[in-house]
């Protein structure tokens, strides 16, 4: 099928392409690998009028690492540079084991993590490492630069805090210490299918052995990416071991919000999603140990 008529731009700042934006109004959308919104529109189920392509934008590209080891990493970063680039799987091995999952090696080789956070499919793996990692979204827009906290940038299935105009520029992920367990896994009918759940964990230990902090979240087990902060909170304080996971796998439980549809029963998820949190702290937990 082919796509509605549209204009088409290919601005080379970021300026420039907020500018077009705007001049073209409400329909106009922007273009990062197309990998979701050109099937979209072949679909028709967007049409826009006009596609501002930032696939041109330099400012938009890089990794880097910055005086406090932050990882930085523009919003047009490809999803296959997230799987191969070393400074990623330095900086945040969590993102760098969970990229690989993202359908198959072509559609990774445009998708941009900036498109995945702007398209917030609820089962998209990259929106649950961010939220898990508590990254920063730096986004611009009509009013300037602003940043959002992960926490408050997933609002509802495909909804997002974008207002007219915003376009994600770069996501900042906390320093990873050296030390920090973590894993990631998923469950789908077949490779390269979104993920009927998956789980992203990490947890870091103090120097009695006991976790100190730990991030886990879920994705394809609501209408966002899910923070299970009840089972994080039955971490904190612990030895890690199999009895540990398994309560905080069924404290979990109750912040897995699952619904129906025709991959997977509501049922399904929320039981296969409990059975993956344990699996998953213990894979953490057995990397390192
Ligand atoms: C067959 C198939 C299987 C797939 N399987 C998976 C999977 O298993 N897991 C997964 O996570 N994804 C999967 N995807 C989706 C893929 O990862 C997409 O690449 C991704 O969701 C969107 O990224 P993109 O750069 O292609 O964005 P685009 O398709 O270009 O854009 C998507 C949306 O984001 C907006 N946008 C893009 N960039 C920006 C920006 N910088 N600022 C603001 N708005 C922006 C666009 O206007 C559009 O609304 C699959 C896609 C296909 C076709």
């Amino acid at each position: 099928m082919k796509p509605p008529k549209f204009d088409y731009f290919a601005p080379d700042s970021i300026e420039s392409a907020l500018a077009l934006l705007t001049e073209h109004g409400e329909d106009a959308r922007y273009l990062g690998g197309g990998q979701s919104l050109v099937p979209m529109m072949n679909l028709r189920v967007a049409a826009p009028s006009a596609l501002i392509d930032l696939n041109g934008i330099a400012a938009l590209r890089g990794i880097r690492i910055d005086e406090e080891d932050r990882l930085h990493i523009g919003a047009m970063t490809r999803t296959r540079q997230i799987e191969l680039d070393a400074t990623i799987a330095r900086a945040n091995p969590l993102l760098h084991e969970a990229a690989p999952h993202i359908a198959h090696i072509q559609i990774r080789n445009r998708g941009t993590i900036g498109g995945s956070l702007a398209h917030a499919d609820p089962a998209a793996e990259l929106p649950g490492v961010v939220l898990v990692c508590d990254a920063e979204i730096k986004l611009f827009g009509p009013d300037g630069a602003r940043s959002v906290a992960t926490g408050d940038f997933f609002k509802n299935i495909f909804s997002t805090a974008l207002q007219d105009g915003d376009m994600i520029t770069e996501i900042v992920f906390p320093a990873w210490p050296s030390t920090r367990r973590w894993a990631f896994q998923e469950i789908s009918r077949r490779e390269g299918d979104f993920a009927m759940i998956g789980i992203a964990a990490w947890f870091d230990l103090d120097d009695a052995g006991r976790i100190s902090a730990a991030g886990l979240a879920a994705i394809g087990a609501g209408d966002t990416p899910l923070r299970l902060s009840s089972g994080e909170t039955v971490l904190i304080g612990q030895a890690p071991g199999e009895k540990i996971f398994a309560e905080a796998a069924r404290a979990s439980l109750s912040d897995l919000q699952p619904g129906s549809d025709i991959h997977a029963s509501a049922e399904y998820r929320r039981e296969v999603g409990g059975v993956l949190v344990e699996r998953t702290l213990k894979a953490a937990w057995e990397r390192s140990s």
